[in-house]
C-alpha cells in the first residue's frame, strides 16, 4: 500500500492519513462520518473484519460475513458520496449517502441510503438504516 494513495472514501486525502489509521486500529474513526467513510474503504479492500467490528445493534444482527465478503469482491466499487450528516444526540447520528459500484454482470449501481451510528462506550458504530431509500441507476 503506497502512502500517496488517495482514499478509495473520496475524501481527497491519502489513505495513510484517511482511513488506513481506523482499519489498522491505530485510533477510532471520531465521528459518524469518518466511520462511515472508513466503512466504505473497508468493502474496497474487502476488509470484511473492518465492517464487522464496527457494527452493532440490528445492523450486526444482519451481518453475514460469508456474503459480506462475497459482495465486497463481486462488484467493482466506484465511489461515495456523503450528501448529509445530521447529529441527533451526543450519541447518535446520521449519515446520508450515495454508494456507487458496477456489479460483476457490469451493470452499475447507485444505493442511497441513510445509515444511524450509535457511540456506545466511546465508540461510533454503525447500527442501522433509516427507511430504504429509492435505488438510483
Ligand atoms: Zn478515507
Amino acid at each position: 500500500m503506497q502512502n500517496t494513495m488517495l482514499c478509495p472514501c473520496q475524501s481527497g486525502q491519502t489513505y495513510a492519513v484517511c482511513c488506513e489509521p481506523f482499519h489498522l486500529g491505530n485510533t477510532d474513526a471520531p465521528t459518524p462520518e469518518t466511520l462511515m467513510r472508513s466503512r466504505y474503504s473497508a468493502f474496497v479492500f474487502a476488509n470484511v473484519d473492518y465492517i464487522e467490528k464496527t457494527m452493532q445493534g440490528p445492523a450486526a444482527k444482519s451481518f453475514d460475513k460469508t456474503d459480506c465478503l462475497q459482495f465486497a469482491t463481486s462488484m467493482t466499487w466506484q465511489g461515495l458520496t456523503v450528501l448529509s450528516t445530521q447529529t441527533l444526540s451526543a450519541i447518535r447520528g446520521l449519515v446520508e449517502f450515495h454508494v456507487r459500484f458496477t456489479t460483476a454482470d457490469g451493470i452499475p449501481q447507485c444505493i442511497h441510503e441513510r445509515s444511524v451510528f450509535q457511540k456506545i462506550n466511546g465508540k461510533w458504530y454503525y447500527v442501522d438504516r433509516v427507511q430504504p431509500l429509492k435505488t438510483l441507476v
